[in-house]
């Protein structure tokens, strides 16, 4: 007996059975196929149907895009099965049984594939139509419908053949929308399709059974068309998944004007979140046109008084199904002569706004845990909350000189700016080949044109609604965009756009609003946005926390009790309070040469170049006025929490002109006969600290050791900002952090001196504060001997930017600019490892100093503080590897905090 490839709807439950899961079965029927048995399942008004597996689909990529044995046997069984359940039969001549043929993946690919409507039409199955319906006008639109798709998805001919013909008879009649055409015009559109079909060579089936035979083959091939490919790369959706086929009885939504009609609806705003039906409804329409966006639509409150059963039903209906799935469900809907159908549900795509506040509201509704909302949110969707939006006072300038150049819907929220091109291959060249940030502009988009919006820093187009393609597909990859801005006439040809006498020409500025639906005629400013105002995400991040503080007591031995943390990489009071707004709980790295750039490099300069003692220790005093200051406000702003002061760290000459550029000044100058004593002082200087490798020379705890007067002032900075801060009734603690240390003997030289500084401090102020002296975890020596170095340091932070450039031996201030890029390209490397970290290398010395360092002192608090604690895949890593917590720097921290609860949910 051959495999098991074709399902009745009626079999879900058994199939569900049997496969042990929900999701076993999405993978066999497909998203859209499991949906409608599930809907079936549940008594919701599903037209009869069944469903051939995507393993057919795979199969018949296996035996060379051949039917896979037995499966055409079954659809024939299957067939007859809604024949019975129907009381109708394909190519009857009285009542004749019409079908749809659809594709469905397991994961959603809007629009990527192809659907074949109103199968099972022909001229005589045409005329039973017309006796049964009474209703000529139908039957001729959806027969030239069957045909005109059936030539392109089937066929292979282009959709303009027919629309054009279509446009141009249009035209001819004085007519503007297709529901003017009478059931004689639609009668003579179809034979001129059907003229059009074999004028191209091509032949339109009569018999039904090979019409449907063909349209499977087609959907089969629709999985490997170019767009779907491009989509699922983008998307991340395995290409070994195959499609189902879902053939369902034909329902009509063009059976009249007024209680018929198509209509797509999510069950809340997939841009804002809101729980708020939101959707559209066609009057007198079919299948893909609400979807494709070539109408404009009604908004779907229409029917309630239009249509009102049906409306009530489906409400009751989408809010069962939305209760049942537990997510907000986008979903396809038919009513014919006043009865509803439903065609499809899935998991809706939405915004990164509303992924967030459905993900909360449907914790506080009761239908999913707290950990599954986490999980529901990705660290993409943060990052895009985070993305710059516009400045509103440039805004409303904007407006008001007259620069708003055309509204539209809000589709897809968030701000770009950019040029404006108007052809998909366009977007694209002008991106990957010239770099340029791109507007793509549209009358409306097309799956075809997926390549080019996925490109696109925003999209608007002039016709189509919120649930048009452009719309979903915009708000699914975060791309801002505005539809139906019906006000600009796009001449597709010339390549402009114009809205009365405003002409914009390819290549020209414009600035995308899609929170608000409007398109400015010029180059607006953005700002970050302001993460209190975002009161869902900061929520479900304080979520995220609680999560990681239960989780982190479970942990095992060797573990803090903790939890993953997430602090900042912050210098100035300014960072540390934005830090400490999104949710840090500590400052991990305070690079305090930060503190000395500006007009301050000049003091720093004094003491770099000073022959006399007084001198240098005047410049010091300076120094240490300024920076004193500075702790202070720091520990202000982080009271109660930790604060790392990483003591001075680049090589001294870094804070002086460069070699090059003073030899020239001096060249110059001795050209001209001037002697400029201060410049050739200088000179000699630089040329003195000159070093042919600076990262690998003094800098660090060398330069400490060598010069301890700069750390000594640092140090009495630190305390007395402490004793400062603390003094004003703030609970400063400070821990002090010796960076790239490679050997214990380092710190034994360096640590006691310098502890001795801070005690003197406390003792003269007659204060108790807690503190800390640690080490940086740079250089591979060090890695390697953790359970030595912990002896004095009492915690661990890996500088993983010096790790990685150390362990590889790759200068990071060069690789990135240079061969990185090449090695990436070529596949050396999967990765760079100066953005996720290395864990077979650099991860492998991380783990071994982790498990030396807490042997020796146990529970010892140790972190990341390079610019891998906010990525990601490296913050799984720390929480594996049992870190107290990740350091990044402020805007990142949301994405963190996000990032430790997966890592420990997933
Ligand atoms: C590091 O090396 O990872 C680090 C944080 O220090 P810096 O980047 O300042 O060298
Ligand atoms: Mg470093």
């Amino acid at each position: 007996m051959s495999k098991k490839w074709v399902f009745l709807f009626e079999e879900v439950n058994e199939v569900e059975k049997e496969r042990g899961s929900w999701n076993a079965v999405r993978l066999l029927l497909g998203g859209k196929g499991a949906n409608l048995a599930k809907m079936a399942s549940l008594g919701i008004s599903v037209p009869p149907g069944f469903t051939i597996s995507t393993e057919a689909c795979n199969e018949y990529y296996k035996v060379n895009e051949k039917f896979p044995e037995g499966m055409w046997d079954q659809t024939m069984v299957a067939l007859k099965h809604i024949e019975e359940k129907t009381g109708k039969k394909v190519g009857d001549t009285v009542n004749p049984l019409l079908v749809s043929c659809r594709s469905g993946a397991a994961q959603s690919m809007p629009g990527m594939m192809d659907t074949v409507l109103n199968i099972g039409l022909n001229d005589v199955t045409a005329q039973a139509m017309i006796k049964l319906t009474n209703n000529e006008r139908f039957v001729y639109d959806s027969y030239r419908r069957l045909v005109q798709g059936y030539a392109c998805i089937v066929l292979g001919l282009k959709d303009e053949i027919f629309e054009k013909p279509l446009e141009e008879y249009k035209k001819e009649k004085n007519m503007k929308f297709d529901n003017e055409l009478t059931a004689e015009d639609w009668k003579v559109m179809t034979e001129k399709f059907k003229k059009i079909v074999i004028d191209h060579g091509k032949e339109f089936p009569q018999d039904p059974i090979e019409q449907i035979r063909l349209s499977i083959h087609a959907v089969f091939a629709s999985w490997n068309s170019d767009r779907a490919k491009v989509y699922r790369k983008k998307a991340n959706i395995p290409d070994d998944l195959g499609t189902a086929v879902n053939i369902v009885t034909m329902v009509f939504g063009n059976m009249g004007e007024k209680d018929s009609g198509t209509g797509v609806a999510f069950t809340r705003n997939p841009s804002t979140g809101e729980k708020a039906l939101y959707g559209e409804f066609l009057f007198n329409a079919q299948g893909e046109d609400v979807v494709a966006g070539i109408r404009n639509t009604d908004p779907i409150v229409s029917l309630e008084t239009k249509i009102p059963e049906a409306y009530k039903k489906f409400i009751e209906e989408s809010q069962r199904l939305e209760k049942y799935f537990t997510e907000m469900q986008d979903i396809e809907f038919t009513v014919e002569r006043g009865v509803l159908y439903f065609l499809q549900t899935r998991d809706g795509k939405r915004t990164a706004r509303a992924k967030v506040k459905i993900a909360v509201d449907l914790v506080e509704e009761g239908l999913i845990t707290k950990e599954k909302a986490i999980l529901r949110v990705s660290p993409d969707d943060v990052d895009t909350l985070l993305h710059p939006q516009f400045n509103e006072k440039s805004q409303e300038e904007a407006r008001k000189s007259g620069k708003l150049f055309a509204k539209g819907v809000a589709a897809s929220p968030g701000a770009a700016v950019g040029r404006i091109y108007f052809e998909a291959d366009t977007c694209e060249k002008k991106v990957k080949e010239e770099n340029q940030d791109v507007i793509m502009v549209r009358t409306f988009t097309k799956p075809d044109d997926v390549h080019g919006m996925l490109v696109s820093k925003g999209i608007f187009t002039n016709q189509g609604g919120a649930t048009s393609h452009a719309a979903v597909v915009a708000r699914q990859f975060g791309i801002p965009c505005v539809v139906g801005a019906s006000a600009t006439i796009i001449d597709q040809e010339n390549k402009t756009v114009r809205v009365g006498d405003i002409l914009l020409k390819e290549g020209d500025w414009v600035s995308v609003d899609g929170t608000t639906g409007e398109i400015f005629a010029c180059k607006l400013e953005t700002i970050k946005p302001d993460l209190t105002k975002q009161v869902e995400l900061t929520k479900l991040l304080s979520w995220a926390d609680e999560i990681c503080a239960k989780e982190g007591m479970r942990s095992g031995e060797n573990m803090p009790s903790k939890g993953l943390q997430v602090w900042a990489n912050a210098d100035y009071p300014a960072d540390a309070k934005r830090a400490r707004m999104f949710g840090a709980k500590g400052i991990g790295l305070c690079r305090t040469e930060h503190m000395f750039l500006g007009d301050r490099s000049l003091i720093l300069r004094k003491f770099i170049l000073a022959k006399e003692e007084k001198e240098k220790q005047n410049a010091l005093a300076e120094l240490q006025a300024l920076q004193t200051k500075d702790f202070e406000e720091l520990f202000v702003e982080m009271t109660g929490l930790p604060v790392i002061v990483r003591l001075i760290d680049p090589p001294l000459h870094e804070f002086l002109p460069t070699l090059t550029d003073l030899i020239e000044e001096v060249s110059t100058l001795r050209a001209k006969g001037v002697e400029d004593k201060d410049k050739e002082n200088l000179l000699t200087n630089v040329k003195e600290m000159h070093e042919s490798n600076p990262m690998l020379g003094l800098r660090g705890v060398r330069l400490s050791i060598v010069k301890p007067e700069l750390v000594q002032m640092q140090i009495t900075a630190v305390f007395e900002g402490a004793c400062q801060a603390k003094k004003r009734g703030f609970e400063p603690i400070p821990e002090i952090m010796i960076p790239l240390v490679s050997h214990i003997a380092e710190l034994k030289q360096i640590q006691p001196e310098l502890e001795k500084v801070a005690a003197e401090v406390l003792k003269k102020y007659e204060l108790d504060i807690k503190y800390k002296f640690g080490t940086m975890i740079e250089t591979p020596r060090a890695a390697l001997t953790g359970g030595e170095i912990a002896h004095l340091a009492e915690f661990f932070s890996f500088g993983t930017n010096d790790l990685t450039q150390m362990t590889f031996g790759y200068s990071r201030d060069d690789a990135e600019s240079g061969f990185l890029m090449r090695y990436l390209q070529l596949g050396v490397l999967p990765e760079n490892p100066f953005k996720s970290i290395d864990t077979d290398g650099v991860g492998k010395l991380i783990r071994m100093c982790v498990t030396e360092g807490r042997t020796q002192r146990p529970g010892m608090d140790i972190g990341i503080c390079g610019e891998h604690g906010g990525e990601p895949r490296s913050i799984k890593f720390a929480s594996d590897v049992g870190l107290t917590y990740v350091s990044c720097s402020p805007f990142r921290i949301p994405i963190a905090r996000l990032s430790a609860c997966h890592a420990l949910l997933k």
